[in-house]
């Protein structure tokens, strides 16, 4: 398959709605040729097609949500297991009446807040909203990109757009064009190439449907932000906290062991990971960092190229930007191991960046004492 790559660089603001008043007065907004290959790309989308675009998370793959035939060749592009639901994503809050039946306080409040935002909620779904994209659930998980790319994307095409992130399954998730584009090129019609993605990391996914608003996947925003909105309180899934083994905001590691299975269904496969071997070392930091210079060492006299990933404490939104386009890079570069320090997992957006890493690494951890 011929995939088109659209530059949409230039699209930013309310795209459509400066597009109109700017049409009104005869004027230009230098953004029309974005916008003639977003409105060819949401062509596309309306029939059926495949078309990848950016998002603040990461860049996503969509499809119409309601056309089966479109979902199915989205599991086939991506190589996913198909009991793996995909986030619904639409324009406007209000869209979301076509996706679920009840509207609660609880979800006007969170849209309001946090809406176009790296929030994905969880909701009763109807039953027009086709199986093979909630996994057979009867809940569907809906979210409103903060990217005037998506947002135009999708309100041009005029359906929800069901889209997983883009790239190719059980692999870093993509955070440039360049990466949509090595994993997609010739499997899927569209790739809608914009800049990096702000945030890097997925977003947050909360189950509403629960008796307590419960987190399934972490993300930059995190329970202290949602329960600060709801003014009460939200948890985390408890094999969430099982597989990273600490409590966001929590003094002593150690999270509930339930044996609970994870009720987010992605959350249990082969995740983020690289194509080199990967450790994560974990304890002080001067002796995580002594200890890396060690292994490093012993295992380049070995022969083996290694690369190191550290983040500074102070700085952990740079480290979920920055976290899966460093695993593709040491990928390119061929490096055979990957030696990475460990996330204070205490802090909300260290535990998200080190929900990725643990899977990055296939939960490989040294503690270092
Ligand atoms: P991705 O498309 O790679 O961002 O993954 C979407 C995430 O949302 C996966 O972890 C899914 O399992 C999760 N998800 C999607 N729909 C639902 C749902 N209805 N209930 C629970 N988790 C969901
Ligand atoms: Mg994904």
């Amino acid at each position: 398959m011929d995939t088109k790559i659209f530059d949409v660089t230039k699209l930013n603001g309310d795209v459509l709605e400066r597009a109109q008043i700017c049409a009104e007065r005869g004027a230009q907004t230098g953004m029309e040729d974005a916008l003639r290959k977003i409105r060819s790309a949401a062509d596309i989308l309306r029939a059926g097609g495949l078309v990848a675009f950016p998002t603040e998370t990461v860049y996503g793959l969509g499809c119409d949500a309601f056309n089966e035939a479109a979902v199915k060749k989205v599991y086939a592009a991506k190589g996913r297991p198909s009991d793996n639901p995909l986030i619904v994503h639409i324009a406007r809050a209000s869209d979301v009446g076509a996706l679920t039946p009840r509207i609660s306080p609880e979800f006007v409040r969170l849209a309001d807040s946090f809406w176009p935002g790296p929030l994905t909620m969880i909701l009763k779904k109807k039953a027009a909203v086709p199986d093979i994209v909630t996994g057979g659930l009867d809940t569907v998980a809906v979210r409103l990109p903060d990217h005037p790319a998506a947002v135009a994307l999708i309100r041009e095409a005029g359906c929800p757009v069901a889209a997983p992130s883009a790239n190719v399954s059980g692999g870093p998730s993509p955070t440039k064009a360049e990466h949509v584009i090595a994993d997609l090129s010739g499997k899927i019609d569209v790739i809608l190439a914009g800049s990096d993605s702000r945030v890097g990391i997925e977003s947050t996914v909360l189950d509403l449907t629960a008796d307590t608003p419960t987190i399934l996947r972490p993300g930059v925003l995190t329970a202290d932000h949602i329960a600060e909105v709801l003014n009460g309180e939200v948890i985390y899934d408890a094999a969430l906290l099982r597989s990273n083994h600490c409590v966001p905001g929590a003094e002593r590691d150690g999270g509930a062991d339930d044996g609970a299975a994870p009720r987010a269904p992605g959350m249990k496969y082969r995740h983020y990971a690289p194509k080199a071997e990967m450790l994560i070392l974990e304890g002080e930091e001067e002796k995580v960092r002594a200890e890396i210079g060690r292994l490093r060492a012993l295992n380049e006299k070995l022969g083996a190229e290694v690369g190191v990933i550290l983040f500074d404490e102070r700085a952990y939104r740079e480290a979920a930007h920055d976290f899966y386009a460093r695993l593709r890079k040491l990928d390119e570069e061929g490096v055979d191991l990957i030696l990475a320090g460990a996330l204070n997992g205490r802090d909300g957006i260290g535990f998200a960046v080190m929900n990725r890493m643990l899977k990055s690494a296939g939960y490989r951890v040294v503690h270092v004492s």
